[in-house]
């Protein structure tokens, strides 16, 4: 049966307006429309208080939650507490992303992450397999003894997900452009990171398709002079996309100051790479079976290395409005619309519009997550 929104601040293409329902039925927006409109009248309504209206947060890099860490475990039951704990932080699409493993590990999450997509595992689109075709000068966190070369079988094995998006990060001095055009061809999204490739070997990745850019600015070399690298490849470059990490620990708010202003709008998103301190009791968890420690809301392992985030998604967004003086409504749209861009489910994600999915947050003054709507379905229980 139709609902409708109303007394909302709706975030649309052209900013945040008070005057505007949303209709929803079967899980779909159907209508924006003006609040007065008589198509309205005598629907199932409800009274958002002046609260903002914003579409669900798309988050590409999200590792664990709840407790639990995608690798340790990669079965439908993590995925279902992972969904859980983002959707209390507005995520409504995520990819839970498995970093850098064995084969098995590798097969045993794809199967998780299929079964979850059929099953209707709340917000699982896909699958981030963040590595293992990585450099091991970059490694940050990762198990550089899993990294390799991906041969025909492993091409195989990484995109036979079969029923959602398949991300794949790869550092392309490891990954032959040959390589990157067959994952693409097998219907996998390409992004770099955790790597040092010169900026020809970049270049030449973004003409064989690569499509962005993983945690931009974190394990990568800096820009230098007269060797751009890839971090100045995905700075001048204007039709990739870039995922960053606002959590004012993993880069400088300038640095990413910078990137906003150096890439075309649309351009750059937000993301997690949240660990399993996102939405639990207890902040420290197993990474390869090294304890993590987790201290005023940083990761890091043994030798210092930051082993993802703490980070939520309202989080994100906050932070991106308060440390990088972002507006509130291009900070949602980089939580939300530039992410379904890149992912290629813009025609059905990230907008408040007539035929998109009713995933929607509501955020108080504060920026806080008060109201979750995935599928057109409230995520707590007060309806
Ligand atoms: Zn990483």
């Amino acid at each position: 049966m139709a609902f409708v929104l109303t007394n909302a601040r709706v975030l649309t293409a052209q900013g945040f307006s008070s005057h505007l329902s949303v209709v929803i039925e079967d899980g779909r927006i159907v209508a924006v429309v003006p609040t007065r409109d008589a198509r309205i009248a005598g629907l199932l309504t409800h009274d958002l208080d002046g609260l903002y209206l914003v579409p669900g947060f798309i988050d590409c890099q999200v590792n664990g939650g709840g407790g639990v860490l995608f690798n340790n475990a990669p079965s439908v039951e993590t995925l279902q507490r992972i969904a859980t704990a983002h959707l209390g932080f507005g995520t409504t699409s995520f990819l839970p992303t498995l970093i850098s493993d064995d084969p098995s590990v590798m097969r045993e999450a794809i199967a998780a992450t299929r079964s979850a997509i059929a099953q209707g595992v709340a917000g699982v689109r896909g699958i981030h397999l963040e590595g293992p075709y990585l450099a091991s000068a970059r490694k940050g966190a990762h198990d550089a003894t899993s990294f390799r070369v991906p041969d025909s079988a492993e091409v195989e094995l990484a995109t036979s997900l079969g029923n959602g998006l398949t991300l794949i990060t790869l550092a392309p001095e490891v990954a032959p452009c040959e390589t990157i055009r067959e994952l693409i061809a097998r219907g996998a999204i390409i992004s770099g990171g955790h790597s040092e490739a010169s900026y020809e070997e970049v270049r030449n990745a973004l003409n064989a398709g690569m499509r962005g850019f993983t945690h931009l600015f974190n394990a990568m070399p800096a820009l230098q002079s007269r060797e751009p690298g890839i971090l100045g490849a995905a700075l001048a470059d204007a039709d990739s996309w870039c995922g960053i990490i606002v959590d004012g620990h993993h880069v400088h708010p300038a640095s990413l100051r910078i990137a906003i202003a150096a890439k075309p709008r649309g351009k750059v998103f937000l993301v997690t790479d949240a660990m399993p301190p996102v939405g639990a009791a207890t902040p420290d968890f197993q990474l390869y079976g090294e304890m993590i420690a987790v201290r005023e809301g940083v990761c890091r392992n043994a030798v210092g290395a930051l082993a993802g985030s703490a980070l939520d998604m309202a989080s994100a967004l906050r932070n991106c409005v308060q440390m990088l003086s972002v507006p509130l409504d291009e900070a949602a749209r980089m939580a939300s619309t530039y992410p379904a861009s890149f992912l290629g489910i813009d025609d059905s994600y990230g907008c408040i519009a007539a035929a998109y999915y009713a995933d929607l947050v509501a955020l108080d003054d504060q920026l806080t997550v008060q109201r979750v709507w995935l599928n057109g379905t409230p995520t707590d229980d007060e309806d």
